[in-house]
């Protein structure tokens, strides 16, 4: 890796270049699989991740067979925000739902870096109140927003994080992500598709339509944005 900043992860990009050189060295890149578990609720955080174009998925497990998304972290954020809050234990399940690139570092190094380095801080802060916007948000939108508007917010904020319009998808995997049955996400997707906003088969999905799928989309996709333009302005 050379001396230049990866402006791909955004929270790294706001980093200053002299205090950005002592976390640069521990700074490992990775290519992180689809469906990769990285934290399991309940156990340790071993590695930080800053996602470059992978797109990771935070999991609330509801019983043993369901799963609930409750945020979303790609290029704009970090995983680990326990840790930024002084805590080395997961509460959800991080699951890579957009394979691609990331920078990991080990729990120990970015502690101490964390502790010292007020750039640093104050990124990862920023990002911390963006995405505890984003979880509440999402947590209301699970709860009363139908399931086609839904299932538009959410390939919307996947197409932003993953940098396409085209990503791996089947209707199981995100029946986990959204907390429906199969049969309702099939019922939200072919909605979709019937409107010409997307097409799909053999396990991928591509967005035809991005102004139209945003019209479709709850307000929640809007809401969310908004906070994170408002925290990436505060830089
Ligand atoms: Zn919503």
């Amino acid at each position: 890796m050379n001396n230049r900043k990866p402006a791909s992860n955004q929270v790294l990009a706001a980093i200053p270049t002299k205090d950005y050189q002592r976390l640069r060295v521990q700074l490992e890149p990775v290519t992180l699989k689809f469906e990769r578990v990285l934290y399991e609720p309940g156990q340790a955080i071993r590695h930080v991740y800053f996602p470059i174009d992978c797109l990771v998925s935070l999991l609330t497990a509801v019983d043993k067979r369901r799963t609930l998304e409750v945020g979303m972290i790609g290029n704009e954020g970090m995983t680990g925000m326990p840790f930024i809050l002084g805590m080395g234990v997961s509460g959800v399940r991080a699951l890579v739902q957009g394979g691609g690139n990331a920078l990991r570092m080990a729990s120990g190094p970015f502690r101490i870096e964390f502790d010292r380095n007020r750039p640093l801080q104050r990124a990862l802060f920023r990002y911390t109140y963006a995405l505890m916007a984003q979880i509440s948000q999402t947590a209301a939108c699970n709860r009363f927003h139908d399931a086609e508007a839904r299932l538009a917010r959410w390939l919307l904020m996947t197409r932003e994080r993953v940098g396409s319009d085209e990503f791996p998808l089947t209707h199981v995997f995100l029946a986990h992500m959204l907390g429906l049955r199969r049969e309702g996400v099939t019922e939200a997707a072919s909605a979709l598709k019937r409107r010409k906003l997307i097409i799909y088969s053999r396990g991928q999905i591509q967005i035809l339509d991005v102004k139209g799928l945003k019209a479709s989309s709850c307000a929640c996709y809007r809401i969310v944005n908004k906070v994170f333009q408002r925290a990436a302005i505060a830089a």
